[in-house]
């Protein structure tokens, strides 16, 4: 066989086309596209009334099984798909993709563009500043955070009469009220739009947000893995008088605002989301939000590039939508809703023409299936109102042989045999974790495509096993891919069980009601996705829960922040675990991006770098100005 060059080595041997050829073949107009150098472009929102008389294409999620830390393949599997369907059996069809941080670059983790000859090119591009959406990410968070503690500071050293003044200056003898004060003022119960109206009493309530420092949840951001940063004091010089405070940084894609880009329809969507987004409570107890901060328009605009999807290229030529990144356990995990509805107008059918494109959108899901998929389904198609066809349930023989018993993996260790020669018997008692896997998409009503990834030691008997046993368990299609070795080619028997798939009507539908109370949720997912006998939480998450539902977020979908590496909240149970509970230790509160995550276990916002990290084998060939050693 032959040796499959580097990530790198693939990626840089292929010329990408001009992104404007790219955006040509897609049916975009010259107005619509904005590139950002040879290769990447920003579509315009416009597009979607231009087609909103379109029946949207076919939709179809990746999501996988419950993966070894080193990944099984999702979003290589994306890549090599949509290669199939567009280069090989010449559909249109468009892959929807996160952006990945930073941070991991140059970390330990491999690039997120897929891999072998299933990437998105420029690579590099790819992994590093792209078109600076997550720069836009952190300034909005970041200006969020200057503001409010610039808030408690003025509160803190002004009187009631001088802040108000200076909320409200006088122009020219007039005062006003800027926009946001306005939502302010109705929130408080104040029905007056003239500042010189309002009593002492008013004006005290309306100047002071009151903050209670011990329930600010807003932290800054960075995409650098810094773990020095995960606890600081701010506040230290001697301009602040002494008001200094404990807080932290995140890594910049776990900002609510990035959750918030990845759920928004639209601008006007978006906007109203920034100013949901809760950060604090007051000391009497009432939820303080960016729209009270009076910052969330400035966040808007700051926002107002990243809101459009970045359109780029497969290895073979085919669009792919590029469009934000958040996390996956604190957050939904999934790429943008709007780069999705677009991809699905540009792949839809004219009225009249229904020969015309029909084409097909494959969006990955982050984690296995019982968070990515499960999210996927309940919270970001709550939003979108979009109806998926099918799901594309990617496993590997190497994951399932470590769920059926077999050593751990650890990234930067070599594999034990067991995974690189054939061991039927492990695999076959690892093969339970698929079909949980597949009776879970079967709850949401999705047709199920099981696509094994094959590595170069898998053997034909493992491959044929793992198809069987799929097929066995209620999977519609079970079949091999090898599009890590062989680019789109090797994906084409996924892409004609796709095609097929999508020829019935979808029967898909939510898992749960959204107006059930929120413990009530939590146990739905816990017992249906992760065959747990039900959640316990600790008295502060219960008090979490009761005033949330309080304050009017009870109906909020649930995010469960749970490890990916195990069904269960442990990530050493491996296979299909019984007989446990999912352990909720906090709730927390995502009002922007309209959910509640509670918190199964703990959940780094912000990583860190190793002794060895990855920046080591990263340089800039000098001679040629090329990247070096990104993976
Ligand atoms: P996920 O999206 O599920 O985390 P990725 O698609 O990013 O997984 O793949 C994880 C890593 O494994 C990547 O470095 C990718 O290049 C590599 N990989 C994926 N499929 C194969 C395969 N069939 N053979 C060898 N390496 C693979």
């Amino acid at each position: 066989k032959e040796k499959v060059p580097s990530d790198i080595e693939i990626a840089t041997s292929q010329t990408p086309k001009p992104v404007w050829d790219i955006a040509k073949e897609m049916g975009l107009q010259a107005d619509e596209v904005e590139s950002y150098g040879k290769y990447k472009a920003k579509v315009e929102l416009s597009v979607l009334q231009r087609l909103s008389n379109r029946q949207d294409g076919k939709y179809i999620v990746v999501a996988g099984i419950t993966p070894t830390p080193l990944g099984e393949g999702k979003s290589t599997t994306t890549i090599g798909l949509a290669q199939a369907l567009g280069a090989h059996l010449h559909k249109v069809a468009i892959a929807c993709v996160r952006q990945p941080s930073q941070g991991p670059t140059f970390g330990v983790k491999g690039g997120a563009a897929g891999g072998g000859y299933s990437q998105v090119i420029p690579m590099t591009e790819f992994n590093l500043h792209l078109t600076g959406d997550i720069h836009a990410v952190t300034a909005a968070n970041n200006l969020l955070a200057a503001a409010i503690d610039a808030r408690m500071f003025h509160e803190a050293t002004q009187k009631d009469k001088a802040l108000f003044d200076r909320l409200c200056p006088a122009k020219k003898g007039v005062r006003a009220f800027a926009k946001p004060m306005l939502a302010r003022l109705k929130k408080l119960g104040i029905n007056k739009t003239n500042p010189n109206d309002l009593t002492e009493e008013e004006q005290s309530r309306f100047a002071r947000l009151d903050i209670d420092p011990a329930t600010l949840t807003w932290n800054r951001v960075l995409d650098t893995n810094d773990r020095y940063l995960r606890s600081i004091t701010v506040g230290q010089a001697p301009t602040e008088k002494g008001l200094t405070r404990q807080t932290a940084f995140d890594i910049a894609v776990a900002s609510e605002v990035m959750a918030v880009l990845a759920l928004s329809k639209d601008i006007a969507d978006m906007r109203e989301r920034l100013g949901r987004m809760v950060v604090a409570t007051s000391k009497a107890g009432d939820p303080v939000t960016a729209e009270d901060i009076g910052c969330a328009g400035a966040m808007a605009v700051l926002m107002k590039d990243a809101i459009k999807p970045t359109l780029m290229q497969t290895l073979e030529g085919t669009p792919v939508f590029v469009h934000a990144g958040p996390f996956a356990n604190i957050a939904h995990g999934n790429s943008s809703i709007i780069a999705d509805r677009i991809a699905l107008k540009l792949a839809g059918i004219e009225p009249g023409d229904e020969e015309s494109r029909n084409g097909y959108v494959i969006t990955e899901a982050g984690f296995g299936a019982d968070i990515g998929m499960e999210k996927f389904c309940n919270i970001k198609t709550r939003v979108s109102g979009l109806k998926p066809n099918a799901v594309v349930l990617v496993a590997t023989i190497r994951a399932l042989k470590m769920h059926g018993g077999g050593p751990a993996v650890t990234p930067g260790k070599p594999l034990d045999a067991v995974y690189t020669e054939e061991s039927l018997d492990l695999l076959e008692k690892g093969c339970a974790n698929l079909g949980k896997h597949i009776e879970n998409a079967k709850k949401f009503g999705l047709k199920v495509i099981v696509a094994v990834n094959r590595f170069s030691n898998d053997t034909d008997a493992e491959m044929a096993l793992v198809q069987k046993y799929a097929l066995s368990v209620g999977a519609d299609y079970a079949v091999p891919a090898n599009h890590w070795a062989e680019g789109g080619a090797g994906a084409l028997e996924v892409a004609k069980a796709v095609v097929e798939a999508c020829e019935t009507p979808s029967t898909f539908d939510f898992l749960y009601d959204v107006n059930l109370p929120l413990v009530e949720k939590m146990n739905i997912i816990a017992k249906e996705m992760y065959g747990a006998d039900g959640v316990e939480l600790s008295p502060e998450a219960q008090a979490e829960v009761d005033r949330y539902e309080a304050q009017g977020y009870g109906s909020l979908p649930i995010c469960m922040a749970k490890t990916a590496l195990s069904l269960s909240d442990d990530p050493s149970k491996k296979g299909v675990p019984t007989g446990f509970t999912i352990k909720i230790r906090n709730v927390r509160l995502s009002a922007g991006a309209s959910f509640v995550y509670p918190l199964a276990g703990d959940m780094s916002t912000m990583p860190g770098l190793t002794t060895r990290p990855g920046f080591y084998d990263i340089d800039l060939n000098p001679e040629t100005g090329d990247i070096e050693g990104l993976f």
